[in-house]
């Protein structure tokens, strides 16, 4: 089968590129360390690691259309305006950064959440469904949002910054500079938080009997107790469940959704959060005896549905 496009996602530690056929499948990849070095312009050295890698999968074919997923508020002119967890990217143009470098070639930059929400909408678990949103539970919530089949993108490129919506004004602070963002309680970040605060509380004594120290208490360290049927751990991941579902309530009024596709690289948590979260879910929704189910389900593509969607994305537009 023909390769369809290439598609690149750089995330806070590693760069992933791949090919991908008509089919969604992957046909060749490879993978870069993200470099951390501010330099002008800015990009400029992940723009160098990107064209390495492509030169590597593509040769100087430039035929194929390339994706790039990118951590942070993108805009629709492919400029990085906004990267908390990848500052030295902070204002790249990597659109002209990548053309400069492979002149020819035709570049497509998004959100990589963004991409994601792609990736399941055309080949994953959101086929079929027009409106729906993706929410990666990583360190932090990214979002991606459908309304009628399409990527709901803003004025700006910015829309779906879902982890940004405040659940709790008086709640803890965000790198953002607000308080009480989604994604300091639902994400890895979240379990991480609320872990240590019910050790701290003497909520996870058996827990804290096994580690030592309350204040060492780690996020893995009550989703594995969690597997394994600890009350006490799961008591933890139903509190985390609840915030995720709030943050879906409140994501159902604004985009009258019918599925919610949570993917990210919080999967193993995941398998006991969805249930958690469909638990609480149903109270909190306006009208939810008025309304179609809303499903919440795993996402289909697990670390490199950022680049198979980047692709996609490439390929689509
Ligand atoms: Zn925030």
């Amino acid at each position: 089968m023909p390769a369809l496009a290439a598609g690149v996602d750089v995330g806070g530690t590693k760069i992933e590129v791949l090919i991908i056929d008509e089919s969604g499948q992957v046909v060749e990849r490879t993978r870069r360390a993200t470099p951390h070095v501010v330099t002008t312009p800015p990009g400029a050295a992940t723009a160098s690691v990107i064209s390495e890698a492509l030169l590597e999968l593509l040769g100087d074919d430039t035929s194929l259309p390339v994706g790039l997923g990118l951590p942070g508020m993108m805009t629709h002119d492919g400029v990085l305006a906004y990267a908390p967890n990848l500052p030295s990217g902070n204002g790249a143009d990597f659109t002209g950064l990548m053309r400069a470098h492979r002149p020819g070639q035709r570049f497509v930059c998004a959100n990589d959440a963004d991409c994601a929400a792609v990736a399941e909408y055309v080949a994953g678990s959101a086929q079929g469904h027009d409106d729906f949103v993706m929410v990666t539970l990583g360190t932090g919530i990214g979002g991606g949002l459908f309304s009628h089949g399409q990527l709901v993108r803003g004025r700006s490129g910015f829309a779906g910054e879902i982890g940004h919506m405040v659940v709790d004004p008086r709640g803890p602070r965000c790198p953002c500079g607000n308080r009480g963002c989604w994604e300091r309680f639902a994400s890895g970040a979240g379990v991480a938080r609320l872990a240590r605060e019910a050790a701290i509380a003497g909520r996870l004594p058996m827990l804290v009997e096994e580690i030592g120290d309350p204040e060492a208490i780690r996020g893995e360290d009550v989703t594995r107790a969690a597997e394994l049927g600890s009350a006490e751990a799961l008591a933890v991941v139903e509190e985390v469940g609840w915030w995720l579902a709030l943050g879906i309530a409140n994501l159902t009024a604004i985009m009258d959704i019918d599925r919610v596709v949570i993917g990210g690289g919080l999967t193993q948590a995941a398998s006991l959060l969805i249930p958690a979260a469909r638990r609480h879910l149903e109270g909190m929704v306006e009208g939810a005896e008025a309304r179609p189910p809303i499903e919440i389900v795993s996402a289909h593509f697990g670390e490199q549905a950022g680049a198979i969607g980047a692709a996609f994305l490439a390929a689509r537009s």
